[in-house]
Parts: structure tokens; C-alpha cells; sequence
């Protein structure tokens, strides 16, 4: 069994865009400059832009971080956004999910200017994406494929099974999965929770990649011998033995599936960090289309 290791490539990756940036600097133009969106203050999504927005310093890039009330009304995060579409210095713009309940997650995404879209959740990149065509993808399944590719894992012709088919995990990693490139090129299967036999489905997998948010949800007896298993579940148990009163689960029961695995990623250290690596290289990318003109 070998360990995916998200925190050494997510470094790799962050170390050559600081060596970009520096070229950026010394050629006299502009630096990429990321706005994160944060609504609210739950602990999980201070946590996640709290790591994006020091990534961002530790690699050179200009950042803003804009906190704004839970009870935000729509219309005015909308305006918000708009002035960050409008702002010329602001190449890339994410926002933390989840908002609160009163405001619709789909209008303030189809809100943000897809050249802007580093997340790559807007109708226009997730539209290219299925395409195939240059696109902002999605942070945490492109993350997975620069794991893979890392790796050199030929997936070409295997079986990936996905649990979970959300917008931003699961169902764009069963596009990605299953392009005609590499490493895509996999049969796909898409679990949820009316599949039926899901125990017989993960069985048949080469590779199982589990976005329930179900801790330790997938266990030894599921997983074929052999087969790369890719945890991209995060849920915070309650463990007292933490100085933070909780503990970090992936969706695998990780001491009892990673010695059936030819690869698996560890939680925390595994997809976690990769999601991060990706959301630099497309705010970088979003920088780079900019310096050449285009708002592609
Ligand atoms: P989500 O929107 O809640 O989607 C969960 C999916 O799992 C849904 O499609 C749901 O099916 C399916 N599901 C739930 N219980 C199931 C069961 N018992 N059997 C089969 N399918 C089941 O979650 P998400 O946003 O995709 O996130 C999934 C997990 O990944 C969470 O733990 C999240 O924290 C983590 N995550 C991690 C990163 C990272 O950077 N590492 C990034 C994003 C998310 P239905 O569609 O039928 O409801």
C-alpha cells in the first residue's frame, strides 16, 4: 500500500507557483490577487479560508478576506459580488460554502463573473468542464486529478465507483473521471442514497473515491483487493482527547481499509490539502488569462 500523500504534492504544487509569482514580480506585472467570501462564522469555514488565505500569503499572492454578518440579505452579498466582478485589481473570487439558509447558494454563484470563478462552480465552467474545453474546474475533484497524475496512476480502462454525487464533489469528479484523457479514461459508476447494492458496487471498484460525509462509512469488506481508495470526507466527531474538543474523520475507516489498497488518502493530510493546491493554481490561472488580455 502506498500513501497518497496530498500534503507533499499540494507543497510541490504551492512551491512552483510561489517561483511563478516571483517571475511575475520581476517582469513587472500584475500578482494574483484572490477575494474570499466568508458569511457567517462556523467553525468549519473560518477554518477552510483561514488555510486558503494563508496559502495564498505563503506563495506570494495578494489576498482580501471579506467577513460579512450571518444575517446578510441577499441582494446585498449579491452587491458584494458585483463589485468584486467590477474590481480590476481582483482576479479570483470565492465564496464559502454554506451560506445561510436564507440566501440561495445558486443565485450568488451564477452572480460571480466565471473568469473570476476560481472555485469553478459557475453553469459556464462546469458547462466547459463536461466539455472538455479550458475551464475552471471545480478545486477539490482537480485537486484528486493532480493527486493522480503525481502519482502516475494510469486509470485508464478501470472502474472508478463515486459516493456522492454533489455539484461540487461527485458529480464533477465522475465527468473528470471518466474523460477521454489522462487520468481520466475510467468506466464511472455514481452512488447516492437510493443506490441500491452499494456494498456490491464498491466491491467492483479499482477505484472508490468516497464524498458522503459519512465518518468511516466505508469498510474493509467493500473495498477490492488492490483497488486505490480516495477519502475526501471531512466531518468533525466530538473527542475529548482534543485540546480542540474534536477530531477529524474521513468517510473510510481508514486502519482497517488501507491494507487491502494499492493507494488511499489519509484524512487529514490527503484531499484536504490537494483542494487547496487546486484553488492556487486556478487563481493563479485566472491571473495569467488576465495579464494576456483575455477574460476567458
Ligand atoms: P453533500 O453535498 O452532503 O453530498 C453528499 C452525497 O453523499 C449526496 O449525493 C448523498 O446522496 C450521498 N450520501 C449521503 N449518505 C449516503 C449513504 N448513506 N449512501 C450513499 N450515498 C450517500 O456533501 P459534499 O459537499 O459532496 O461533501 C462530502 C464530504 O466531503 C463531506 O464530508 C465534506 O466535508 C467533504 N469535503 C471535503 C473537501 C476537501 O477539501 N477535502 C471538499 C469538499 C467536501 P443524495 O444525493 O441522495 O442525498
Amino acid at each position: 500500500m502506498e500513501l497518497l500523500d496530498g500534503q507533499f504534492v499540494s507543497k510541490a504544487i504551492q512551491d512552483s507557483l510561489r517561483l511563478k509569482v516571483a517571475q511575475l514580480k520581476a517582469e513587472g506585472k500584475k500578482i494574483p490577487h484572490l477575494a474570499a467570501v466568508l458569511v457567517g462564522n462556523n467553525g468549519a469555514s473560518e477554518t477552510y479560508v483561514g488555510a486558503k488565505v494563508k496559502a495564498c500569503s505563503e506563495i506570494g499572492f495578494n489576498s482580501t478576506l471579506i467577513r460579512l454578518e450571518a444575517s446578510i440579505s441577499e441582494n446585498k452579498l449579491l452587491q458584494v459580488i458585483d463589485e468584486l466582478n467590477n474590481d480590476m485589481d481582483v482576479d479570483g473570487i470565492l465564496v464559502q460554502l454554506p451560506l445561510p439558509k436564507h440566501i440561495s447558494d445558486e443565485k450568488v454563484i451564477n452572480a460571480l463573473h466565471p473568469s473570476k470563478d476560481v472555485d469553478g462552480f459557475h453553469p459556464a465552467n462546469v458547462g466547459r468542464m463536461v466539455q472538455g474545453a479550458p475551464s475552471f474546474i471545480s478545486a477539490t475533484p482537480h485537486g484528486i486529478m493532480l493527486l493522480l497524475e503525481h502519482y502516475k496512476i494510469d486509470t485508464k480502462g478501470m472502474h472508478a465507483v463515486i459516493l456522492g454525487r454533489s455539484n461540487i464533489v461527485g458529480r464533477p469528479m465522475s465527468i473528470l473521471l471518466s474523460s477521454n484523457s489522462q487520468p481520466g479514461n475510467c468506466t464511472v459508476t455514481i452512488c447516492h442514497s437510493h443506490t441500491r447494492n452499494l456494498r456490491d458496487h464498491c466491491q467492483q471498484a479499482d477505484i472508490l473515491v468516497a464524498a458522503l460525509g459519512r465518518p468511516e462509512f466505508v469498510t474493509a469488506p467493500m473495498v477490492k483487493e488492490g483497488a486505490i481508495v480516495i477519502d475526501v470526507g471531512i466531518t468533525r466527531v466530538p473527542d475529548a482527547s482534543k485540546k480542540s474538543g474534536f477530531a477529524l474523520k474521513g468517510d473510510v475507516k481508514f486502519e482497517e481499509v488501507a491494507p487491502r489498497c494499492s493507494y488511499i488518502t489519509p484524512v487529514p493530510r490527503g484531499v484536504g490539502p490537494m483542494t487547496i493546491a487546486a484553488l492556487m493554481k486556478n487563481s493563479y490561472h485566472a491571473c495569467a488569462n488576465r495579464n494576456e488580455g483575455s477574460l476567458a
